[in-house]
Order: C-alpha cells, then structure tokens, then sequence
C-alpha cells in the first residue's frame, strides 16, 4: 500500500512548502475538486437529514474560550492568544463548539425547535508539535465537517442513534471500512468537567444507543466534557485514529446558561451533541487516498473523464465534447500531447475512471469509444449515450464503473 504523501505528490493532490510552514499542506486543483465534491456530498446529507448550516469565524475573542473552558483545559493543544491591543486578545479557536452555543443562544428558543442541528464545516487549529506532522493525517489547521445537536434530555438517544445512521450512510459513499467502534469514557489520572453521577448517565445513554454495534470500552479517552462513540480507521503504517465522532456535553449549555422553553413554559436547559460524520477533510483524504490508492469511485475523481483525439484531426471534436461534458456537469479535460499510448499510460497513472478515445471514425459517425480505468473497453458509442453512462454511475455515488444492468 502507498503512502498517502506520496500519491499526493504523484497524482498532485496537495503540497506542503516548508515556506508556508509544517503541518499546513496546501490544497492544488486536483486535490480541491476531489474535496469538494465530498463537502458538497456531506452537506447535502446533512441537509435533507434537518441539519442547519451556518459559518463562523476561526478566530474569537479570548474570552469566549474562557467561558468555553478550552483555555483552562485544552490550553497547551492551542496556538498562544495574540494580542492586538491591551484589552483585547484573540485566539484561533480549537474547536467549534463556542460559536455554535452563540448561534443557540441568538435568541429565545422553543421545545419545538429541538433537536436543533447547528452544522458547519469550519476551520480550526491545533498547535501540534512539529515532530508529528505529516502530510495531511496530522495538520496544524484544521477543515473540520462538525455539527453540534441541541436536544431535549429525552431526546438524546434516538439523535445518537440517527447520527450513528448517517455515520454509517457516508462511510458506505465514500468507501470508508472503519476498524471498530470504541465507547470512550472516564479514565484514572485524567481531568474531567462534572460529577460522577452525570457521568454515569451519559455513558450508559450511549451504551444503550450503540444497541447491538460491537464496540471496545476505552477509559480514558473521553473528551475532557462529556464520554463518546468514536469510529476509528487503521491508515497504511498501521496507525489508528478517530474518523467519525459523537459526544455528550452537559458542561457546554452549563457555561454559555442555554434554554430553551418546555411545552409547560419552564425554562430547561439543552443537551449538546458534538458530532463528526466523517472527521476533517484533512484525516479523511489521507485515509480515502490510501484506501483507494488514488482511484476515488467516480463521483469524488478530480477528473472523471479523459478526452483523447487520435491525431490533430480530432482535437477540434474532442474538445467539442470536453465542453459537452463539462455542461452535462462532469469534470472533463482533453490531452491532446504525445503518443496515443503514452497518454493512455498517464490517464491510467491519474487514475481516471473514463478515457473517451477519438479516432477518424467515431468523429465521422459522432461516437466515442470509452475505456475504463480497470482496463475494460466498451464499443463505440454515441457522444450523448457516453456522457450518460458515466453522469448515471456519478449520481449514483457507486465505486462501480458501470451502471447496474
Ligand atoms: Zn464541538
């Protein structure tokens, strides 16, 4: 198996300068249209599963993360506060979770609001220590695909278990084939937020909506606020780590003092939910590269198709059809440089799914002839029916290069 690092040189999918620093890759074309399209593909999820999205800031005042508790817990995994003026100090924030306690407590909320499912996908910087950095497993900022799940306290286990669905629903889209499930809770000689009792009910809450999945109790690796399902994935050295996320915090709605209105007019206060579908662009691409060796499924290939004109006398067709393509929605480029050979070779080094061929005659009778990355080769079909082909395997988000039959 291939390192991520170096298919990412290879297939020219980021790079890191150390004139921009360790631990800051930087994104080129290839890599931000694959990115992209799962951004659009997750938000999308989130959206038609009640999410709201919103943005905010990467930098806040200190005080938020005072009141957020990040400073006095999280303080040493954070990039030093800056100082702008003598009363005023800003922090690039660690997490998302204060803003989005802000945009609850915007204004009055209702029980009928709830679950309310406040998502972003947001930036975020840890102050990781050089040593560990490496390409983009372990990065200094952040792109994160967060939520965070205001709820009711009875409504708590079936918001896990719906998020554990959609956990599930974007790993099979993305061909994630995570390693296990871990419950991860208190543990002896760690810093914890509440008492015992609080505690005690957020893991058995958890415990409970796991229902039937196989998962490893881990003391000890609970987040300092609150215990968590977390789904972990192996990369190619053999490393774990933390794909996909839920948390419990009682301590958050505590400190930012959110309620919301019951049906009896009481004022109650909200459990949050932090969750993670599928971690930070970063951690998932080193993972999806690896996993895939570069050959994402189709709808996420920075290009799907590969336009090749036989000689001179094609160009003018094959570029007819890049532009058909690109208007059909597809990303499409034409290579028009070399030998025939030499540039089949190169789209199989790019990994591209489909090589659109143009010789003599399917220019003259407006066909082409698609070979598929797994070295299959269709007959020459119309330009029309080709574009089809390979728009029904991207809507249908399948790592198949065929449609179903
Ligand atoms: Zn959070």
């Amino acid at each position: 198996m291939i390192d991520h690092r170096r298919l990412g040189r290879d297939l020219e999918l980021f790079v890191s300068d150390p004139l921009a620093g360790a631990g800051l890759p930087i994104w080129l074309p290839a890599g931000a249209a694959a990115r992209h399209a799962v951004e659009e593909y997750v938000r999308e999820l989130e959206r038609r599963a009640g999410y709201r999205h919103v943005y905010s800031p990467p930098l806040g005042r200190r005080e938020l993360f005072e009141r957020s508790g990040h400073l006095g817990w999280f303080a040493d995994d954070m990039f030093p506060p800056m100082r702008l003026s003598a009363d005023d100090e800003f922090v690039l924030r660690p997490a998302l979770c204060p803003h989005h306690a802000l945009v609850f407590a915007a204004r009055g909320r209702s029980y009928r609001e709830l679950p309310l499912r406040v998502a972003e996908l947001g930036g975020m910087y840890r102050a990781e220590r050089s040593g560990v950095l490496g390409g983009l497993s372990r990065v200094r900022a952040i792109s994160l695909n967060d939520a965070h799940n205001f709820c009711a306290p009875e409504q708590v286990g079936d918001e896990v278990r719906e998020i554990l669905r959609l956990i599930r629903e974007a790993h099979a889209a993305l061909g994630v084939r995570p390693a296990g499930f871990r419950l991860s809770v208190r543990g002896p000689g760690q810093r914890y937020v509440g008492d015992d009792a609080g505690w005690a009910r957020a893991e058995d809450l958890l415990r409970t909506a796991l229902d039937g999945v196989d998962a490893v109790e881990a003391p000890g690796e609970a987040a300092f606020y609150g215990p968590k399902i977390d789904v972990q994935i192996v990369d190619a050295a053999g490393r774990e780590s933390t794909i996909s996320t839920v948390q419990l915090d009682f301590d958050k709605p505590e400190r930012f003092d959110l309620s919301y209105t019951d049906s009896d007019g009481s004022r109650k206060r909200p459990v949050m939910v932090h969750r993670s579908l599928v971690g930070s662009m970063e951690r998932l691409f080193a993972y999806l590269i690896e996993v895939h060796q570069g050959a994402f499924p189709p709808w996420y290939a920075p290009v799907q198709v590969l336009l090749l004109p036989t000689g001179d006398a094609q160009a003018d067709a094959a570029r007819r059809l890049c532009r058909e393509a690109e208007a059909a929605g597809l990303r499409a480029e034409v290579d028009e440089s070399g030998s025939l050979g030499a540039r089949v070779r190169d789209a199989a080094r790019r990994r591209i799914p489909y090589v659109g061929v143009l010789g003599a005659r399917e220019v003259a009778d407006g066909s082409v002839s698609l070979r598929l990355r797994d070295g299959r080769g269709l007959d020459p079909m119309p330009r029309a029916d080709a574009l089809r082909l390979v728009g029904a395997v991207v809507a249908s988000r399948s790592a198949d290069l065929l449609p179903p039959a």
